[in-house]
């Protein structure tokens, strides 16, 4: 089986598309799963939650989801942030906002957690240095687990001889081959990468390879930074969009 894991996309409509394109030409997935922040920052909540509802994606909770929903309060927000996720809440019809809100905060899908920020806290918690990720891998019973978040493609290893985390990042060359060692997994952002690489970045885990495939994706981001403008989204929301970061 092949599994398709998106994160962050961020209702980047054209990032999602060419995201899905892709992995067509790669001959599809059985599944796909995203870890969450469908939506916040970019123009197009209500479509791209309409595109994964379709493809039954199964999907988790993450901070700006819950910011659209009023799960969350916005005053946790930089300002730019709070006034997308106030704009995307006002876009949302009650059906969108009622899918979201019932979205799980973390999902088991064997062999892996899947969860938008960390297990220890699914919501906020950014997986970024080796320290914070050793702290968590006692608080999943899977071999592995998979975080969005960051919105940088990452993988921490439990190596098993010292005990520590060691962080790398997520390879493109060759797929990551998963073994006995367990593994925490950042696919990159899809509609708001922030490594540099203005690509949108998803990932592909083949079951009977036991390999994760890691992909950046070029898509039209002209095209979402129009329509930002278009609709007074932040300025500097759309600029980002251009360096990646
Ligand atoms: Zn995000």
């Amino acid at each position: 089986m092949r599994y398709a894991i998106l994160s962050d996309i961020h209702s980047n409509l054209e990032a999602l598309q060419a995201v899905l394109e892709h992995l067509r030409a790669q001959g599809g997935a059985d599944a796909l799963w995203c870890l969450g922040d469908i939506v916040g920052y970019g123009p197009d909540p209500e479509e791209c939650l309409r595109v994964l509802r379709e493809l039954e994606a199964l999907t988790i909770a993450g901070n700006h989801d819950w910011a659209a929903t009023g799960d969350v309060d916005t005053s946790y927000f930089n300002p730019d942030a709070a006034s997308a996720a106030h704009w995307t809440a006002a876009q949302l019809t009650a059906e969108s906002l009622e899918y979201l809100k019932t979205l799980p905060l973390t999902l088991r899908q064997e062999p892996f957690t899947l969860v938008h920020g960390s297990p220890r806290d699914p919501i906020w918690e950014y997986v970024v240095s080796q320290s914070i990720a050793q702290a968590n891998f006692p608080l999943f019973n899977t071999p592995y687990c998979l975080v969005g978040h960051s919105h940088v493609p990452l993988v921490f290893r439990l190596e098993s001889a010292s005990g520590r985390a060691t962080l790398m990042e997520l390879p493109q060359e060759a797929p990551l081959k998963m073994g006995a060692e367990r593994l925490i997994i950042n696919p990159g952002g899809v509609g708001q990468p922030r490594d540099g690489d203005p690509r949108a970045s998803y990932a592909v885990y083949a079951s009977k390879e036991m390999a994760i495939y890691h992909f950046r994706v070029p898509y039209d981001i002209a095209t979402t930074q129009q329509k930002m403008r278009r609709l007074g989204l932040p300025p500097r929301l759309a600029q980002r969009l251009s360096y990646g970061r």
